[in-house]
């Protein structure tokens, strides 16, 4: 099969809809990473993003809707705060799970009783989804374990052959992958973190809580079960108190010959004076939409990728150190 790159606008979103409409398979832009969708009522086409991917079938789908479709012909809205946190976060990236309604298909959502909603802000995505005017049910469009995509050309490279278009919207703004928040018990919970934080959750609503994944618990998000996010080369992490260790480990790597990259953001630069870097940049922001576009950089010229960590994890940091930890530990 041939893939091919289309940039997105009115005709291509025509197109797309088609595709959709005939069970196929179609890469997306979102503000998040870039999806691969299909219909979410569609089993058929559903069953292809798992084996495209290489996906574990227990490893559920977001489903992603237009900003005035009624998701209440998707799932059961059973607590107050959550037209408070549709009015404040969407569109946006912003994942709520509900009670499903058995609209959408068993094979999208694992075989469980729930499903996750988006309603993404991405023009372009927006765009599409209103044409369509179903829901789009869609992981990352990478192979399954892969760094996440956050351009065209890193869904290209991963699924080239795999599926016939590809929409390019450009580099996705938010860099990593929604906040995803369960949303059917009187307390909202978060399951992954991302940009929406616990902090701006609990402003707008009171009170929210973080789920914590004991490998006893019964796991509420399942894809935070599995390895995740990893490029295609070495890796390591240091903490930022332990600077001299990582450029201990930089030089061993170099004087055995390796292409090393030390990965960080830019106010640590003048630590690593001289070497190979990857710079992530400067805000929270900046380094959550830089940090998969740099992993993939780095998979491209390094032998190792060696990341330094952020100086915490609160607020945007905690969904950016859950991300560095599962592709650089
Ligand atoms: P991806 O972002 O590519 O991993 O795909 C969607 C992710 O959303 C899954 O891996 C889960 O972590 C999360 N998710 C999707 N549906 C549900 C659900 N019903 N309950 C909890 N988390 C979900
Ligand atoms: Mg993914």
């Amino acid at each position: 099969m041939q893939t091919t790159i289309y940039s997105i606008n009115d005709k291509t979103i025509k197109k797309a809809v088609e595709l959709f409409n005939a069970s196929e398979v179609v890469a997306v832009p979102t503000e998040t990473v870039y999806g691969l969708g299909a219909v979410g009522t569609d089993s058929v086409a559903v069953k292809k993003i798992f084996e495209i991917k290489g996906r574990p079938s227990d490893n559920p789908l977001i489903a992603h809707v237009h900003k005035d479709y009624d998701i209440s012909k998707l799932v059961y809205i059973e607590q107050d705060y959550v037209d408070k946190l549709i009015k404040a976060f969407t569109p946006g990236p912003l994942t709520m799970v509900f009670n499903s309604k058995g609209v959408v298909c068993k094979e999208a959502v694992g075989g469980g009783s729930t499903l996750a909603i988006r309603i993404p802000s991405h023009e372009g995505c927006q765009k599409l989804l209103k044409a369509l005017d179903k829901p789009v049910v869609a992981p990352s469009a990478n192979l399954s374990k892969h760094t996440s995509p956050v351009t065209a050309m890193h869904v290209y490279n991963d699924l080239n052959g795999k599926i016939e278009m590809i929409l390019d919207g450009g580099k996705c703004s938010g860099g990593i992958e929604s906040t995803v928040v369960d949303c059917t018990d009187k307390v909202p919970r978060i399951l992954r973190a991302g940009l929406i934080t616990k902090e701006m959750i609990e402003k707008v609503v009171g009170a929210c809580l973080i789920a914590e994944h004991k490998s006893s618990d019964k796991v509420r998000s399942p894809g935070v079960k599995y390895k995740h996010y990893r490029p295609n080369c070495q890796t390591a992490l240091y903490n930022e108190n332990e600077i001299d260790l990582a450029i201990k480990r930089y030089d061993k790597e170099a004087s055995e010959g390796k292409r090393a990259f030390i990965m960080c953001r830019d106010d640590l630069k003048g630590e690593f004076f001289g070497k190979n870097l990857l710079l992530l940049g400067k805000t929270e922001e900046q380094i959550a939409s830089n940090l998969y576009d740099k992993l993939l950089e780095g998979e491209k010229i390094a032998d190792i990728i060696i990341a330094i960590a952020m100086p915490d994890e609160k607020n945007i940091n905690l969904g950016i150190m859950n991300r560095m930890r599962k592709s650089c530990e």
